[in-house]
């Protein structure tokens, strides 16, 4: 497929912005090729610079639930538009979308609106620092919670040893500060509070994990998590920026019925624009500024238009009795259809979903962490990933990501995406 316009600005984009994106991953690096330059998204199609259509797997990475450019959430953004883009100011939707967080969100009482999921997520462990007077983070391998230095470390050699910096620019002194722990492994995250006893003011992890693929929580592993929590005196968060309101209305906490102490929360509650929230019980949160003694603040923070979208965006979640149903229905039928494609083909992959998140694995599986997820064929990815751009459905562009079914996507458009992915299957591993 020709992408003149797109290749043309992307040469442009190379000269003046490091690798021509704004966030690694688009570039393509991992699958090869240059990357559409998108001009414009509707319902589930998002529609490219050449003018080519594709079936859009990637929801803005999540945000997209109700599709893209829902009229709703448009007109919400104009009308705020008119009255103005930003106050520094307390405002009426701040309130109107705390309350309604607090109303969707299990554990949640009060929350506090940032910009970005990485704010979310930096300020959420700052808060479980200051709140426990402890240092530590357990995190786990493969998992992601934005670009703060405190998450950009991998495991060393074993869970429980101290971490290694994986990105140039995050000192030793943050690194040794975070440990890993094996996803799914409740003995390795046991092992992480052992070896610093007193020590670990909280352990985030994402409830289901979305960003080393779609992998889910083994049964009883959320429970533990919290139970070892408790033992050790640790605050447990959950990283629900991509499951809140994704897998259940009320987030991963709701469907597996199991409530942290503080939760970040991002993508969908900004209805595609920037937004991102940390909230938990009035004690905790009412450690931070101006009531307690924790510093965190933003300019654009609780910005008119990101309130307007998200307000619009969460009001249309709650008032459809039958939202989750539906993606549920669809997200099934494109896993049994790829699940199909799968075997019709003999293609060494498999499938992982929980509701309208879902992830075809290069590996045969069953992937539980990140070393079972890493084994996947990166090469055989990149091919199928070309051959279903080619036949028009818009994935993202690694391996190890998730994809998102929305209120959107049609049953047409989901069969579509299966037949696709047999003959690409087949391109991926012919020869
Ligand atoms: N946490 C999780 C679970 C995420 O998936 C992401 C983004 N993919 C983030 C945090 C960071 O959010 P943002 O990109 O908005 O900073």
């Amino acid at each position: 497929m020709e992408r003149k316009r797109s290749d043309a600005l992307m040469a442009r984009a190379e000269a003046v912005i490091p690798g021509g994106v704004n966030s690694p991953v688009r570039a393509f690096r991992a699958v090869g090729g240059r990357p559409p330059f998108l001009a414009s998204a509707a319902g589930a199609t998002v529609t490219d610079a050449d003018g080519h259509a594709y079936v859009d797997y990637v929801g803005s990475w999540g945000p997209a639930l109700l599709g893209h450019a829902h009229p709703l959430v448009i007109e919400a953004v104009e009308r705020a538009a008119r009255d103005g883009l930003s106050f520094g100011a307390p405002a009426a939707g701040e309130v109107e979308l705390a309350e309604l967080v607090v109303e969707l969100v299990p554990s949640i009482e009060m929350v506090r609106l940032v910009s970005s999921g990485t704010e979310a997520t930096m300020s959420a462990v700052r808060l479980a620092r200051g709140a426990t007077g402890r240092a530590k983070l357990i995190k786990f391998e493969g998992c992601y919670h934005g670009h703060g230095d405190a998450f950009l470390i991998r495991a060393g050699s074993g869970a429980a040893t101290l971490g290694v910096p994986s990105s140039p620019g995050v000192t030793p002194g943050t690194a040794a500060d975070t440990l890993n722990a094996r996803y799914n492994d409740l003995d390795s995250a046991r092992a992480c509070f052992e070896s610093h006893p007193g020590d670990v003011a909280a352990l985030i992890v994402e409830p289901v994990a979305g960003n080393m693929g779609c992998v889910p929580p083994a049964e009883g592993f959320l429970p533990g998590l919290r139970a070892l929590c408790d033992e050790h005196g640790a605050l447990l968060i959950f990283d629900e920026v991509m499951t809140g309101f994704r897998v259940a209305r009320g987030g991963a906490q709701e469907r597996y019925g199991v409530l942290p102490d503080l939760t970040t929360l991002g993508k969908i509650l900004g209805g595609g624009m920037p937004v991102g929230a940390y909230g938990g019980p009035r004690d905790l949160m009412e450690r931070m500024a101006p009531v307690g003694p924790i510093y965190q603040a933003g300019t654009l923070s609780g910005n008119p238009l990101s309130v307007a979208a998200g307000l619009a965006t969460l009001e249309l979640i709650r008032g459809d009795a039958t939202l989750y149903d539906r993606l549920e229905a669809l997200s099934a039928r494109l896993d049994a259809g790829l699940q199909e494609a799968i075997d019709t083909t003999g293609a060494p992959c498999s499938m992982a979903r929980v509701g309208s998140m879902s992830t075809l694995f290069f590996t045969p599986g069953p992937v539980r962490d990140w070393e079972t997820a890493s084994a996947a064929d990166t090469a055989a990815f990149a091919r199928y990933f070309g051959a279903m751009l080619d036949r028009g459905i818009y994935l993202a562009p690694s391996a190890f990501e998730a994809g998102f079914v929305s209120a959107a996507h049609t049953k047409k458009q989901i069969d579509r995406t299966i037949a696709a992915a047999r003959e690409s299957l087949a391109v991926a591993f012919e020869g």
